[in-house]
């Protein structure tokens, strides 16, 4: 089956073939998402699942160790399944021991800890998940469908299961002039949760985004870019798990990556040193210019 919908890939699995066992994704509220508009939730007929696992076996090579699982979140599909399509990857390509893909934090809920040690068991590891926040009147706000505590517990349940995880962060999700404790409130969540890497995306409102009649209607104002990077700052100052902050995404108007705890001084002295000098216009064109935002 192609893959038709655009797939936001973590960089760690750009390298990955990708195969579809669901489409669209079981939430699709979010306010900051039309990834999947008009797509409903579903599992990909088996057939098609059985045809695109023999299309990659054609050219896998002896390398070919992981696969990304595609949608907005595979692993809400029931355990049995996911173990059925790993049994049926593994036949054509013996060689792959290793799952990725998106998760939301309300798919782990819905997961008992059985289940969790059975994906563990057979390679499912470093998964994506759009935590986005901490901070639970921006997640409400826009109805993202977990709390702070939710991201907690869960992450909890997915290391004593074994399997670590990436989160997004999505800067600059409370609005304007609630940065500092969108950060805080973040930093707080995802220091207890304690993910592998994280990677901070700025936000960049499309038009086809539920979010821009909040805008239009000054329910929701888009902070500033230097807000979003003074809230980046914050983040990383109040950040105490050790893990990789990741922020070279193309909506970072200020790049950069590193480790927690070695690397905090060194990217907090980077960010002291570019934030004076940002220039608030010239970063918001390049973004809009890039994105066709609606700022
Ligand atoms: S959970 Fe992810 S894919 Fe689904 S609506 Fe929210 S942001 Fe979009």
């Amino acid at each position: 089956m192609p893959i038709t919908q655009p797939q936001h890939r973590p960089p760690q699995d750009l390298g990955c073939p990708m195969l579809q066992i669901a489409t669209g994704c079981s939430h699709g509220k979010c306010r900051f998402c039309s990834i999947f508009d008009g797509v409903p939730f579903a599992p990909a007929p088996a057939h098609e699942v059985t045809a695109d696992i023999v299309e990659i076996a054609r050219t896998a090579t002896s390398t070919t160790r992981r696969i990304y699982l595609t949608g907005g979140n595979p692993f809400a599909l029931p355990t049995r399944r996911l173990i059925e399509v790993f049994d049926e990857v593994e036949c054509h390509i013996p060689q792959v021991n290793s799952y990725g893909g998106f998760c939301r934090i309300i798919d782990v809920a819905h997961k008992t800890d059985a289940d969790l040690a059975k994906l563990a068991a057979r390679g499912v590891n470093d998964i994506t998940i759009g935590a986005e926040s901490g901070f639970d009147e921006a997640l409400a706000f826009m109805e993202k469908g977990h709390t702070a505590a939710d991201i907690v517990e869960q992450a909890r349940r997915l290391r004593e299961a074994g399997i670590e995880f990436t989160f997004f962060y999505l800067v600059g999700m409370a609005g304007a002039g609630r940065g500092q404790e969108n950060a805080i409130a973040t930093a707080r969540a995802f220091s207890a949760a304690h993910p592998k890497r994280i990677l901070a995306v700025c936000m960049t409102p499309s038009p086809k985004w539920p979010l821009t009649a909040d805008i239009r209607s000054g329910r929701w104002v888009p902070p500033t870019e230097v807000e979003m990077a003074q809230e980046i700052r914050t983040f990383i100052e109040h950040l105490d798990c050790e893990c990789t902050v990741d922020c070279s995404h193309d909506t970072d108007i200020i790049r950069f990556e590193g480790g927690i705890p070695h690397n905090k001084q060194g990217m907090l002295e980077l960010l002291d040193n570019r934030i004076p000098k940002m220039n608030e216009r010239a970063a918001r064109r390049m973004r809009e210019m890039l994105h066709h935002a609606t700022f």
